[in-house]
């Protein structure tokens, strides 16, 4: 049943879209069917949307994580013990045996880097159809061509393996194992695509890794333009990236390696940061996920808008980069004493000034006016100041404290996050 489902979606998801008017109206038609089924399912929503009409559903109130994760028993549509289901993705995450279900559902943790983790839950159908549309969007050939793929994960589901078949082959490596024997087992496999967290392709890339694939996909953690580079010019190819959440499968690159909005499958709003610069928040409504709907949620993260549209043709919006998340932001004070935010590309931009030595990097803001910046190699001489001086100048703000110290983070089961805030 479950592959049948994989086989429909698989066919059913087109790769491009022609005409932003057909997607608006796919999605209108979707998204009213979707919000009938939940008003009439989950006691949350139908709360939540009370004074509103379903074709109202572009300004219902947006929700986040933390109302999310309170809210869980009363927002699922399914009869499940959500106390019951915490108690297994625990289990599951400490014996790395990822098979645990309640009934036909699947229960995780997202792999959150601080402060409250995301719980996700999804059916035995929502999986296999998932998996078809990632095959739709990844695979780059046919779904009839043998294939071996090898995932690269912090954390299982059975997600993928609910797709294995003659043709396809998953192969799933723990980052829990030490990376040089994950990196000999990779090679051992010859597989035809790797799926992988850009952090440990850097890393790969540092050991000068032989590796050989046809199709490579960056998943997991944001992929910065550095790293692109590296790891493309290292291996020769096109690095292809899937943007995901465990709130879902917000994009995908094209075959230019643009990354464009998966609006086949969800509808992504903008909450503006910075309207001239393209910089918003994604506030999503995703009208496939039945178990756990997800709709008019707001997403940590920042995207930037493409001012171009993609030369492939595809009328799915294109995102330029993902930025990372609002608590990335970094918080200093002005000359006036207020606060002042500073998005992690400029910090980026900054740190690249430093030095073109630069190979890999690690800011934190340990406290309002101290900063850490780690680098690597890390006996680079003569750095220079002065893109953090133009910065602070240019927003008015005291100049920090910045202490430069070697690089530390080893591509480990921990998230790579280059830029962040560890204080309140
Ligand atoms: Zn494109």
């Amino acid at each position: 049943m479950s592959k049948l489902t994989t086989l429909l979606r698989y066919f059913s998801t087109p790769t491009r879209y022609r005409s932003r008017d057909s997607i608006t109206k796919l999605q209108n038609k979707a998204v009213l069917k979707h919000i009938r089924f939940v008003r009439k399912n989950s006691k949350f929503y139908a709360k939540l949307w009370s004074g509103y009409r379903d074709d109202q559903w572009r300004e219902f109130p947006i929700i986040d994580k933390t109302q999310m994760m309170d809210n869980l028993q009363d927002l699922i549509t399914v009869d499940l013990d959500i106390n019951e289901a915490k108690k297994l993705a625990l289990e599951a995450e400490s014996s790395r045996d990822f098979s645990s279900k309640i009934g036909p559902y699947t229960i995780g943790f997202s792999s959150g880097t601080s402060g409250y983790r995301g719980m996700h839950i999804v059916s035995e159908a929502e999986q296999a159809a998932w998996a078809g549309f990632m095959l739709a969007r990844g695979l780059g050939s046919s779904i009839f061509s043998k294939k071996r793929i090898g995932l690269v994960l912090r954390a299982n589901s059975n997600t993928y393996e609910s797709v294995g078949s003659k043709r396809i082959n998953f192969l799933f490596y723990d980052l829990m194992k030490p990376l040089e024997e994950l990196h000999q087992s990779i090679l051992n496999d010859e597989l035809d695509m790797l799926i992988c967290p850009p952090s440990v392709l850097s890393y790969f890339v540092d050991m000068n890794s032989q590796l050989r694939v046809e199709r490579m996909v960056s998943v997991a953690e944001v992929l910065e333009a550095t790293d692109r580079k590296k790891i493309e010019a290292h291996f020769g190819i096109t690095l292809h990236q899937f943007y995901s959440s465990t709130e879902g499968e917000i994009g995908a690159t094209c075959e230019y390696g643009k990354l464009h909005l998966n609006e086949g499958i969800m509808v992504v709003q903008k909450e503006w940061i910075d309207q001239e610069k393209g910089w918003y928040h994604p506030i999503i409504t995703d009208f496939r996920r039945k178990t756990q709907p997800i709709i008019r949620y707001k997403l940590n993260d920042i995207l930037v808008a493409a001012k171009e549209p993609c030369p492939c043709g595809d009328a799915r919006e294109v995102i330029d980069s993902v930025m990372g998340r609002s608590d990335d932001m970094f918080h200093l004070t002005k000359h006036d004493g207020t606060t002042e935010l500073v998005v992690p590309d400029l910090i980026r931009r900054a740190i690249m000034q430093m030095s073109d030595k630069i190979t890999d990097y690690i800011a934190i803001q340990k406290s309002v006016n101290h900063v850490e910046i780690q680098l690597k190699p890390d006996n680079i001489e003569s750095l220079s100041m002065i893109g953090f001086d133009n910065l602070w100048q240019s927003k008015g703000i005291q100049s920090p404290q910045i202490d430069v110290k070697p690089y530390t983070h080893i591509p480990s089961t921990t998230k790579l996050r280059r830029i962040y805030r560890d204080f309140k």
